[in-house]
């Protein structure tokens, strides 16, 4: 372990920052969170929001926005689609051009339907608004997916250690624009602890250095890491993932059918819709016996859809282990 105060802290935490601005495109500031992912989520939708926030969600991970939201008293509104359809860029201008808004959330990649929301139509719409902060949850799609940040225009993107990174939970990663960051004075200080306005501030004056006592570990293992990624290649990275994604969706729609409406399915899970009427919990402990652990549906969607991961450091061959063993199972050939 290092002292948190020391030269070398300052050090890691600038490699890091210079490490992940090229595999999240983008030029602006970085913070670090010793939370989850939900913590600077929380964090952002409280510095960010002067007006009324939108959340647009898709999902669980979308709903959790409207809930951060109303329990921190943040003015908020939340359009929800139904499970397994996306936000379109036509539903996302109609609430904007109310002008009553300065904060719009996005979800990304929704890890519960299975949704990747077309950011980059969303991103034209957004645009014509220059006044309203763009917030994205990439928590399950940055480093498995390309979001190119400042293209864009995304003001604060957000992810988590544990999933694309494929890191132990427990460090949450999030860029900020400077119109976020200008925002953040318009706001004022929310909180402490997951503050973003003195977060910013304490990094720029302490040569990167945290206000709190950060988990140091986490910065190791992502150093570590982000050097691997570079060493795939980042394009190399996001090819493999959609050479999964794009087998697991065939897959899928073979023997099952994909859950998420054509055409907007995730690049790094496939949620299959459980047409055959399976026990996804009985499969799951099967394939436990090989080593072997897919996920059940989340919340509601559980038992009537089970979800397959393509991300992080899974390879084809890990989709071919998994699927043979689910065919085996269940007697699919
Ligand atoms: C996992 C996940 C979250 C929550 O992230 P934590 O790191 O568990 O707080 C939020 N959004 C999406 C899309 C997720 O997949």
């Amino acid at each position: 372990m290092i002292g948190h105060r020391g030269k070398d802290a300052s050090a890691l935490q600038k490699n890091i920052t210079d490490k992940l601005r090229p595999l999240m495109f983008t030029k602006n500031k970085i913070a670090l969170s010793t939370s989850s992912g939900t913590g600077l989520m929380e964090g952002a939708i409280r510095s960010a929001t002067a007006k009324k926030a939108i959340v647009f969600s898709v999902g669980s991970f979308g709903d959790r926005w409207a809930e951060l939201g109303k329990l921190n008293g943040v003015e908020c509104d939340l359009h929800r689609e139904k499970d397994g359809d996306p936000t379109m860029p036509e539903t996302v201008d109609k609430y904007l051009s109310t002008g009553k808004y300065d904060v719009v959330t996005i979800t990304h990649n929704e890890t519960s339907s299975g949704i990747m929301n077309p950011v980059d139509s969303i991103s034209e719409v957004i645009k014509k608004y220059p006044d309203v902060l763009w917030l994205v949850d990439c928590v399950s799609s940055m480093a498995g997916a390309k979001v190119e940040v400042d293209r864009l225009g995304i003001d604060i993107c957000i992810t988590s250690s544990q999933k694309c990174l494929a890191l132990p939970p427990g460090l949450a990663i999030c860029s900020v624009s400077p119109k976020a960051e200008e925002r953040f004075s318009k706001v004022g200080s929310k909180g402490y602890y997951l503050d973003l306005k003195n977060l910013i501030k304490y990094i720029d004056k302490k040569d990167h250095q945290y206000p709190s006592t950060p988990s140091l570990s986490h910065m190791f293992a992502l150093d570590f890491q982000l050097d691997r990624i570079m060493k795939e290649g980042i394009e190399n990275r996001f090819t493999r993932h959609m050479e999964m994604a794009e087998f697991m969706i065939g897959w899928a729609n073979k023997y099952f059918k994909v859950f998420p409406k054509a055409g907007f399915e995730s690049l790094t899970l496939t949620v299959i819709a459980n047409t055959r009427g399976i026990s996804v919990a009985d499969l799951n402990s099967q394939l436990g016996k090989r080593g072997i652990q897919i996920a059940n549906g989340y919340g509601d969607l559980k038992e009537k859809t089970f979800r397959i991961a393509h991300m992080g450091e899974l390879t084809m061959d890990d989709m071919l282990e998994v699927t043979g063993a689910i065919e085996e199972i269940l007697n699919l050939k």
